[in-house]
């Protein structure tokens, strides 16, 4: 930290002669080069890897124009920020100051909130800069990518990552030769972020920076592991689908990598009860009691001694035999009730409290299976007659 600052922030380009690599898209004959000399920005998408230098670049290309740069997040925020940074953008406007709205992760943002922008950009209240790691052709809408044009961010080289962490070593005075340097670079692999992190705990954890010691780095994932970063979401997906299928090692190898970088056991525990209803349901149900007691057992007693307790529910749970009929049962019936909406339940099987209820009908004709044969009984809804779900 530096003024309070991860590294990674602190050593933020401002201007576009500090902006690393990327030629591609902004030397002096590219065209976003030429937009911004000219002042003529238009809306953008950028679509490039975690750490390419997406927010970076938006921040670079407000300093240039002299417009006002608002950063939201699509992940934490949603139309009412929207607004804010609307009514501010038009009172800057008033003043001729222009609007560079970045949204961070702009994918996440549903159809509804993509569109609600689609006014202010169109009538130039602010220039938005959307940020997506995904496909723009099919994370952003139409409508908006019509009216913005997509910049591709690629990954940084080896060589830019290298002058990346050099000169913010410079910076600290910190000594970092050529082989730790490209170890740095090579780890990081293309994340300009990732690769400043760990040039950050290396200066933290000692005077000398050698291979050793950045090798060390690597090995303590919980110095690099950020809990809502891409990392976090491929252990959780590998631990699944390797339980999915019947990987007990694999899955209690990922389920201790989690662990290890610092994981919520309790977010775990929840993954696991799911899974035992999601993944095995009726074919063991002992499943879910297992995996609830897991919860339990994580919840009273905590790391580290909790860590056994995953390990024996994800490697019963792996073993178990696997049923997706409830799962899918559910969808199916999901899908229907969306298709179909309040179907009026049969008056046989309606309850009838009090005297207009009876004389409407209700429970007419119930036949009460204790005592009485209802092979002839239907129970769905008229309209569903017969319908199966769970298969
Ligand atoms: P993204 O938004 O694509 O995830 P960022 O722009 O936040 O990536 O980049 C993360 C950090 O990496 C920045 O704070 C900055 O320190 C560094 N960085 C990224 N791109 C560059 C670059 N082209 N030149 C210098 N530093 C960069």
């Amino acid at each position: 930290m530096i003024n309070n600052l991860p590294l990674a922030t602190y050593f933020r380009p401002k201007t576009l002669a500090e902006f690393i690599g990327q030629e591609k898209i902004i030397s002096d004959k590219s065209w976003l080069y030429q937009a911004i000399k000219n002042d003529r920005v238009p809306s953008l998408i950028f679509w490039g890897p975690p750490g390419s230098g997406k927010t970076t670049l938006a921040f670079i290309i407000a300093k240039e124009t002299k417009a006002e740069f608002v950063e939201l997040s699509a992940t934490s925020s949603g139309v009412k920020d929207l607004k804010v940074v609307v009514e501010r953008a038009k009172e800057s406007r008033r003043l001729n100051i222009k609007t560079i709205l970045f949204i961070d992760e702009i994918h996440r943002w549903n159809k509804a909130q993509q569109d609600g922008l689609l006014p202010h950009v169109e009538n130039g209240t602010i220039i938005l800069i959307g940020a997506t790691t995904e496909n723009p052709s099919f994370a952003v809408n139409g409508a908006l990518l019509s009216r913005s044009k997509v910049i591709v961010l690629d990954a940084h080289t080896p060589d830019d990552l290298v002058a990346i962490i050099n000169r913010a070593a410079k910076e600290l005075k910190a000594k970092l030769n050529t082989e730790s340097a490209s170890l740095i670079a090579k780890f990081a692999n293309g994340d300009a972020r990732k690769a400043l992190n760990i040039l950050e705990s290396a200066v933290e954890t000692a005077e000398k920076i050698t291979p050793a010691l950045i090798k060390d780095i690597i090995n303590k994932p919980n110095l690099l592991y950020d809990k809502s970063g891409e990392e976090h979401y491929n252990l959780i997906s590998a631990l699944h689908k390797s339980m999915r299928g019947g990987q007990a090692d694999a899955a209690v190898y990922y389920l201790v990598r989690m662990i290890e970088a610092g994981e919520d056991p309790l977010y775990v525990a929840r993954r696991l009860i799911r899974f035992a209803s999601e993944d095995i349901g009726l074919a063991n149900n002992s499943a879910l009691m297992l995996a609830t007691a897991t919860y339990e057992a994580c919840h009273k007693i905590g790391l580290p001694e909790c860590g056994v307790n995953l390990a024996h529910c994800v490697a019963y749970l792996a073993k178990s035999p696997k049923s997706i009929v409830a799962y899918m049962g559910y969808n199916r019936v999901l899908a229907e009730v969306r298709e179909s909406g309040n179907l009026p339940v049969p008056h046989h099987l309606r309850n009838a409290p009090t005297k207009l209820m009876k004389e409407l009908g209700y429970g007419d004709g119930y036949k009460y299976t204790p005592l009485e044969d209802d092979s002839q009984q239907e129970y769905l809804p008229e309209k569903l007659k017969g319908r199966k779900f769970l298969y």
